[in-house]
Parts: structure tokens; sequence; C-alpha cells
């Protein structure tokens, strides 16, 4: 048997918009859904085909990416 994710966890997916954080999480009902928090940086994230993104990230959706740095 899996692990049920929780809300607020991270899932599968990601989107890349400019000023929009590139994390989809689980909702509170547990369907995936985007991360509204503000963003606050940008950095280079690699896929699972190994495929680099600029993105845009908010503060606790860090990790992971590389090249991180902080935007005004
Ligand atoms: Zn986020």
């Amino acid at each position: 048997m899996t692990e049920m994710p929780r809300p607020g966890d991270n899932s599968p997916g990601f989107f890349v918009a400019p000023g929009r954080c590139f994390r989809m999480i689980y909702s509170p009902q547990l369907q995936s859904t985007h991360c509204y928090e503000p963003t606050a940086w940008r950095g280079r994230w690699t896929d699972a085909k190994g495929r680099v993104h600029r993105v845009w990230t908010c503060d606790g959706h860090t990790d992971g990416l590389m090249g991180v740095r902080r935007v005004p």
C-alpha cells in the first residue's frame, strides 16, 4: 500500500509561468493544485526527463533547484 499524500505535500506535476511558483501541491481535498504562495526566487529545475527549466518559486519550494537567486 502506498502512503497517502497530505495536504501541502508536493504533487508530481509542475508548471512554469512568470511570477508563479512552479510547484504543484495537494489541496485539503488531496487534489493536485497550484502553489499560490508569492514568488521570491528564481532558479533552474531539472524535471524527471532531465530537461532544465528556468522557474519561479516561493520561499518554501526552493528544494532541488540550482542557481537559486532572490528576485526583487
Ligand atoms: Zn510554492
